[in-house]
C-alpha cells in the first residue's frame, strides 16, 4: 500500500514508491472498512474479480458486478434509481457498497468558449482538487489529479507551493475521467470545427468521447504509485473492466523518482511517459525540480531510455521556459547533445507565473532561438499550447489558490 498520510511532509521527503509490500500484507480487498481519512471504497478501486468478492459477501449474485461496473464505465452513472437492470430491492444495496461518491464538484469555470472546462472537487474529506477537460477538434484530453497538493515542491509551481495534502486514491483519479466522459456524453461542452468554429449546436449531435488522459493536474504521480498505476488499469482496461481508452493516449508525467519509472517499465503498460526535466545540468535542476539531489539528470534520462526501449513509446522531455533561469542557448544546446538520437521529443512550455513568482516566460525571440537549437540538433519540438490560462487551467498549473 501506498501512504495515504494526511498530514503536509517535509518538501525532499518522497515517499519510496517501490518499498515492497510486506509479505502477507492485506490486500486493499480485506481493507474494505477503511479507518478515518481514507476515501470510500469504490469499484474502480478493485478489480472485476474483487468487485465480484464484495458482491457475494452482500448475498448477490456475483454477475452484479459487471452490471454494476457497465453503469460506471459505459454509462457514466452511479445513481441507483437508474440501474433499470437490477431488481429495484437490491440497487441500493450495491451502489451504496461499490459506488459512493467520492467528488462533488464545487466550482466550474470554463474558458475557450466552453471547450476548455476546469472542475475543483471536493473529496469526501473536504479535500480540494482540480480536473480540466480540453476539446480539440479531433480529441478530448483529461488532465487529472494524482494527489491532493505535492510533496515535491519545484519554486515555479503553483501545486507545490501548498505541499502535500494526501494521495488521491484509484476511484478519486478516475472519477475525474468519468465526470468528463459524462459531461460529453450529454453533449455539454461545445466541439470546435477543425476551423477554429463551434460545433453542431444540438446537444446530440455534439456529443464526444474522452479519447486523451494525461497525469499533469495536482501531485507527483509516481509519489503515489500503486494508487495511479490501478488508475491507469481502470482507465485503459475494457467496458465493463474500465473505461477502454487506448494505452497510448494516456500520459504519466513525472519529475523523475527513477525507482518508479523502473517499476513503471515492468507494469507491461504502453503509456507514453512524460519526464519533467526543466534543466539539462544538475546545478540548476537542483533547485528548479529539489528532487534532483537525489537522482541526478543522468539516471533520471537513463531510466526513460530504458522506458522508452521497452515500451517502444517516444518519451516527452517537459521544459518549462523561465526567463532568464533555464532559456540560454548553451542550455538549449546542452539538452539537445543529451537527446539527439534519442527516443524522445521535448514539449516546450512557457512559464505561467504563479501569484508571487519573481519569474516569467521567456522572450519570443529567446524561445525560438531555444526552439532552433534544439531542431538543428535533430531533437522534435513542441511548444505547448496555452489553453486554459485565463483559468489558471493549463495542466500543472492549477492554482492552488483557486478556493471557491
Ligand atoms: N508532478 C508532475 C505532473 C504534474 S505537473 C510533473 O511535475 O511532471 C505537469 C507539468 O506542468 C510539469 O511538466 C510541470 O513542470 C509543469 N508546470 C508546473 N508549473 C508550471 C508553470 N507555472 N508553468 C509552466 N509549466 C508548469
Ligand atoms: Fe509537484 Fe509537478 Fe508541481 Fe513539481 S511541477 S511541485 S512535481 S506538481
Amino acid at each position: 500500500m501506498t501512504e495515504r498520510s494526511s498530514v503536509s511532509r517535509p518538501r525532499l521527503d518522497v515517499p519510496d514508491p517501490v518499498a515492497p509490500a510486506p509479505p502477507g500484507a492485506p490486500t486493499r480487498l480485506l481493507l474494505a472498512g477503511r479507518g478515518r481519512g481514507r476515501p470510500p471504497r469504490h469499484l474502480a478501486d478493485l478489480t472485476m474479480a474483487e468487485r465480484r468478492a464484495v458482491v457475494a459477501d452482500l448475498g448477490q449474485p456475483p454477475y452484479r458486478a459487471a452490471q454494476l461496473s457497465r453503469h460506471f464505465f459505459g454509462r457514466f452513472t452511479q445513481q441507483a434509481d437508474q440501474m433499470s437492470d437490477l431488481p429495484r430491492a437490491s440497487r441500493d444495496l450495491l451502489a451504496d457498497a461499490l459506488l459512493p461518491r467520492l467528488l462533488t464538484a464545487e466550482r466550474e469555470l470554463s474558458c475557450d468558449a466552453g471547450t476548455t472546462r476546469k472542475t475543483l472537487w471536493r473529496a469526501f474529506d473536504g479535500t480540494l482538487i482540480e480536473s480540466v477537460l480540453m476539446r480539440y477538434p479531433d480529441r478530448v484530453t483529461m488532465c487529472v489529479s494524482s494527489q491532493a497538493g505535492c510533496g515535491i515542491g519545484c519554486p515555479f509551481c503553483a501545486t507545490g507551493q501548498a505541499g502535500l495534502t494526501r494521495n488521491l486514491s484509484a476511484a478519486e483519479i478516475v472519477t475525474q475521467v468519468v465526470a468528463g466522459a459524462r459531461l460529453l456524453a450529454a453533449g455539454q461542452v461545445p466541439g470546435v470545427s477543425s476551423r477554429g468554429g463551434l460545433g453542431g449546436s444540438s446537444p446530440r449531435a455534439n456529443t464526444a468521447r474522452v479519447s486523451n488522459v494525461v497525469f499533469m493536474g495536482m501531485g507527483e504521480p509516481l509519489a503515489n504509485y500503486a494508487s495511479v498505476v490501478a488508475a491507469v488499469r481502470r482507465i485503459t482496461d475494457p467496458v465493463p473492466e474500465g473505461l477502454g481508452i487506448s494505452q497510448r493516449s494516456v500520459t504519466v508525467s513525472t519529475v523523475g523518482l527513477v525507482p518508479a519509472i523502473t517499476r513503471l517499465r515492468g507494469e507491461g503498460l504502453s503509456v507514453t511517459l512524460a519526464v519533467s526535466l526543466h534543466a539539462p545540468d544538475d546545478e540548476l535542476r537542483d533547485t528548479l525540480v529539489p528532487v534532483n539531489r537525489r537522482w541526478k539528470v543522468g539516471e533520471v534520462l537513463a531510466a526513460a531510455w530504458d522506458y522508452a526501449a521497452a515500451t517502444g513509446r517516444r518519451v516527452s522531455i517537459e521544459y518549462a521556459l523561465i526567463r532568464d533561469i533555464n532559456d540560454q542557448a548553451w542550455r538549449a544546446d546542452l539538452l539537445g547533445s543529451l537527446l539527439t538520437g534519442r527516443l524522445a521529443h521535448v514539449n516546450l512550455i512557457p512559464l505561467n507565473p504563479t501569484p508571487e513568482s519573481k519569474w516569467t516566460a521567456s522572450r519570443p525571440a529567446v524561445q525560438r532561438e531555444f526552439v532552433r537549437r534544439l531542431t538543428a540538433a535533430g531533437v522534435p519540438v513542441t511548444v505547448r499550447d496555452t489553453r486554459g490560462r485565463e483559468i489558471d487551467g493549463a495542466c500543472g498549473q492549477l492554482a492552488a489558490s483557486a478556493r471557491p
